[in-house]
């Protein structure tokens, strides 16, 4: 699957807002939506007045490089959200959160969902036993994911078995630090997906 391989940093100056895509980089003063909080480019600092479409076009591509998926697929997002029952906005998130990548950056197995991604596509992740490298991949409940027997033995699965145990993890998932694995309890509600979109803009903009 086709990803994003441009700076990363600037999409957040892009969107005007931390996105925290590079982990831990995000919590320090080498942050450099911290350095430089406006957008990139010459015009960068300008004044703009933004239209009612540019909003919601802003709120979609802020969706789009928080969860790291490019425009298409993330149309067909939107069209599966739309075919499911209830409200179609939760519903993405819903769906977004669902996400091989995105579960294990919240089980705290990965410090950002880059980093997710490609420990995913390294095969150094299981899911109710099977081997699954597919960042997309979207888990239900009674999914049980766990780092692969022989990823263990990495320097970087070993030291966070150090710390892992310190991580709190929504309630919507299970974390068993002692060997690396965890559960989906149930899908998660909208107030348990902590992200700074405003959904129904995005729906907005897609049913125009
Ligand atoms: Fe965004 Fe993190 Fe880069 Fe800061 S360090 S600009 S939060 S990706």
């Amino acid at each position: 699957m086709a990803r994003y391989t441009g700076p990363v940093c600037r999409q957040c100056r892009r969107e005007g807002v931390k996105l925290y895509l590079k982990g831990d980089k995000c919590y320090s003063d080498k942050c450099a939506f911290t350095k430089r909080s406006y957008a990139p480019g010459q015009h960068g600092q300008g004044r703009k007045k933004v239209s009612e479409y540019g909003i919601q076009l802003r709120e979609k591509q802020k969706a789009r490089r928080i969860y790291g998926i490019l425009e298409r697929q993330f149309r067909l997002y939107f069209e599966k959200a739309e075919s499911q029952k209830g409200i179609t906005g939760e519903n993405l998130l819903v769906l977004l959160e669902r996400r091989l990548d995105n579960v294990i950056f919240r089980l705290g197995l990965a410090s950002s969902r880059i980093q997710s991604r490609q420990m995913v596509r390294h095969g150094h992740f299981t899911v109710n036993g099977h081997r699954v490298d597919i960042p997309s991949y979207l888990v239900k409940p009674g999914d049980v994911i766990q780092v692969k027997e022989g990823s263990k033995e990495s320097p970087y699965f070993k030291e966070l078995m150090e710390t892992i145990g310190q991580k709190t993890v929504p309630a919507w998932l299970e974390l068993s630090a002692q060997d690396l694995s965890g559960k989906v309890v149930r899908y998660p509600g909208r107030e348990e997906i902590d992200v700074p979109i405003q959904e129904h803009l995005i729906v907005e903009l897609y049913s125009k």
